[in-house]
């Protein structure tokens, strides 16, 4: 019935402290990523829904099937999670009941957590890790959905902040759009903001074809309770996968992540120059996205990284330049005063006093800023 999308928000790289002159820059990777390579920056990864090939008929979870495109869910460190929801007053089809309706649909998958997950609504979007929306439009939706969730996710399958916009407006209903419609259009949304993907049993909220289930299944409440009861290796035992994102690939919101995600597949196979291009476009869409600009920036990062090691310095040079833009766009100043330092280096080495200076004080300006 509706579509998962899971997007990839390349938020959580980890480069450690640089501390070098003309030496490549180290970018030290979690232990336990897969397959990452010292040197590469730990990318994450974005995903979307395929069709399930795994059935998990007459078993009493669907786990398997849930996990298919990888293992993703919240850090007991994000619990509670913060909840903003934006009421759809004025909506065809909305009704005031609607909001209560979602907020049980995240007290009920809470319940069967076993204690794992909890969730608190806040009334400040900016602060909230879920935010929820209503829509009586399916322009963003694909036609055939009736709701969305977008989360972000890192490629160490940690839940980073997740969107979820839901259809109010079912024209082909003529008794108008029930109560127990929109609550099985939440419980599969929030299931999916939790880390779920679809079972392939009619009976499961997470059903992922037609469906008027309204209610968790047993089945259900088992395989949220075994994702979030799993050794944290399960989530590095079963990586994430991305793929395009599904939905309607005219809207500006489906090609700005697919621009994201295909930038992060050219950044793993080592790409970079593509990588670099895809990111651009994508932030060329969603010019404020921090996560899309700290994605450019580590791309640039990289490849300033192996235009030194093939000493080509003034490629490096205009790359360290562009890094530092949009690392500090993305909020990693830190970072961004760091790698000021090579450009530092880089224009003394050429006795270039005045760029030194210039890049010097480009340096303070971003330590002085929050
Ligand atoms: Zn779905």
């Amino acid at each position: 019935m509706k579509s998962k999308l899971v997007l990839h928000g390349l938020s959580s790289f980890l480069i450690v402290a640089l501390s070098f002159a003309l030496t490549p820059v180290r970018s030290e990777v979690l232990p336990t990523a897969p397959q990452k390579v010292d040197g590469e920056p730990v990318l994450q990864t974005g995903l979307v829904k395929t069709d399930g090939t795994s059935s998990s008929k007459g078993k009493d979870n669907y786990l398997d099937e849930a996990i298919k495109d990888g293992a993703a869910r919240w850090k007991s460190e994000k619990m509670p999670i913060l909840v903003f929801v934006k009421p759809g007053t004025g909506l065809n089809g909305y009704k005031d009941n609607f909001d209560g309706i979602l907020k049980q649909s995240f007290a009920q998958w809470s319940d069967v957590s076993g204690g794992k997950v909890a969730f608190k609504f806040t009334t400040d979007p900016s602060q909230a890790s879920i935010s929820c929306a209503w829509t009586d439009s399916n322009d963003t939706i694909d036609r055939s959905e009736e709701g969305l969730a977008l989360p972000k996710v890192s490629d160490m399958g940690e839940l980073q902040g997740v969107e979820i916009l839901m259809l109010t407006d079912f024209p082909e209903q003529s008794e108008g759009t029930t109560d127990d419609h929109v609550r099985g259009i939440c419980l599969h949304e929030v299931g999916h903001a939790l880390g779920l993907d679809h079972s392939s049993q009619p009976g499961d909220v997470m059903f992922g074809g037609a469906s008027s289930v309204a209610a968790l299944s047993e089945r259900d409440k088992k395989t949220l309770f075994s994702l979030y009861a799993a050794p944290d290796s399960f989530l590095t035992s079963h990586p994430m996968r991305f793929d395009k994102v599904t939905g309607n690939q005219l809207d500006p919101k489906i090609q700005q992540m697919n621009f994201n995600n295909q930038g992060i597949a050219d950044a793993k196979a080592g790409n970079f120059s593509r990588a670099i291009t895809n990111f651009e476009a994508a932030l060329r869409l969603a010019p404020g996205d921090s996560s899309i600009s700290t994605n450019l920036g580590t791309a640039y990062y990289v490849r300033a990284n192996k235009e030194i090691i093939s000493q080509d310095e003034p490629a490096a040079e205009k790359d360290f330049k562009k890094a530092v833009e949009y690392l500090s766009r993305g909020g990693r100043k830190a970072l961004a005063a760091q790698l000021c330092d090579t450009l530092v280096f880089i224009a003394r080495s050429h006795k270039r006093e005045a760029d030194a200076l210039k890049y010097e004080g480009l340096k303070r300006s971003l330590q002085s800023m929050k």
